[in-house]
């Protein structure tokens, strides 16, 4: 059996802050599948902690990348063609909200604040798609993003989140349907929730991912590797008969209703 099922293959990963990010265990599998990983930061603190893991899985791209400006993304995917020439897959791991907007009230999000949520955590998918298509070779690519229940059911504190990623889980319907016909793929992984920087930002996360432990049907909480795994499925010819797809990766706690 090969053990280096995507070597010679290329990907860029958006949204690796720390060790704990989501999109560093995907950086860590696809590294040990054999493929080459861009990474990016959003700013010097990040950017100060991406280093030191890029050079763990000898990532030689690490590039700047604010995905709420138009001149970054264009200056991040310029770069990358120029030293890779093209690219095989895109992980989008990426989301911001304001804290006010996640504990508030629904009924009191502002504008600013939805705004802010929309653009970064599900415009930004629709964005880096755009600019990643012209790079990706005749053979296409697989393009993957990660959601969460609360684009479908109401869930405590997820608040505007939510109603980001609603449109996120759409825009990756939408980008199915029209990069398709380039053969390039586009799939989210819906977690279950897990312990990161972006979830400290949840009122009361402690409590929620006591509460899934108990309930969901296989009894425990999700890891960064169970996410991983299907992540590597995803942006690996394993899956290359399936687009538009959210996949739950949450030890089955979507199906329970009481
Ligand atoms: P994380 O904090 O490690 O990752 C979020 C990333 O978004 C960070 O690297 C941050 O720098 C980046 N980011 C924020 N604003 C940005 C901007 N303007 N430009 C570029 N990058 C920006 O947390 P995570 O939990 O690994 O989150 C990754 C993704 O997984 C997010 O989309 C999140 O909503 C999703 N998710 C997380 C969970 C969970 O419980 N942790 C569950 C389901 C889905």
């Amino acid at each position: 059996m090969n053990n280096q099922p995507l070597s010679g293959k290329r990907y860029l990963v958006l949204g690796v802050a720390n060790e704990r990010s989501l999109a560093w265990a995907i950086t860590q599998a696809l590294a040990g599948a054999g493929a080459e990983v861009a990474l990016t930061y959003v700013n010097e603190a990040i950017e100060r902690r991406v280093r030191p893991l890029a050079a763990e899985v000898n990532s030689q791209v690490v590039l700047p990348c604010d995905v709420q400006s138009d001149e970054s993304l264009d200056a991040l995917f310029a770069e990358l063609k120029s030293r890779w020439g093209t690219i095989d897959g895109v992980v989008h791991s990426v989301a911001y909200a304001d804290k006010e907007d996640l504990g508030a009230r629904f009924c009191k999000i502002t504008r600013p604040g939805f705004r802010v949520a929309l653009d970064v955590s599900a415009y930004s998918l629709i964005a880096v798609a755009g600019r990643a298509e012209p790079l990706m070779s005749a053979n296409g690519g697989s393009i993957i993003t990660l959601t969460y229940l609360g684009a479908q059911r109401v869930i405590p504190n997820y608040n505007v989140m939510g109603v980001a990623k609603a449109a996120l889980e759409a825009s990756v319907r939408y980008l199915a349907a029209d990069l398709g016909l380039q053969r390039i793929r586009v799939n989210a992984i819906s977690a279950g929730p897990i312990k990161t920087l972006a979830a400290s930002g949840i009122p009361q996360f402690r409590e929620l991912l006591a509460q899934f432990a108990v309930k969901a049907p296989l009894r425990r909480n999700i890891t960064q590797d169970d996410v991983a795994q299907t992540a590597l499925f995803y942006l690996s010819p394993a899956s290359a008969g399936i687009t538009g797809e959210i996949t739950f990766v949450d030890c089955g706690y979507n199906v329970i209703g009481v």
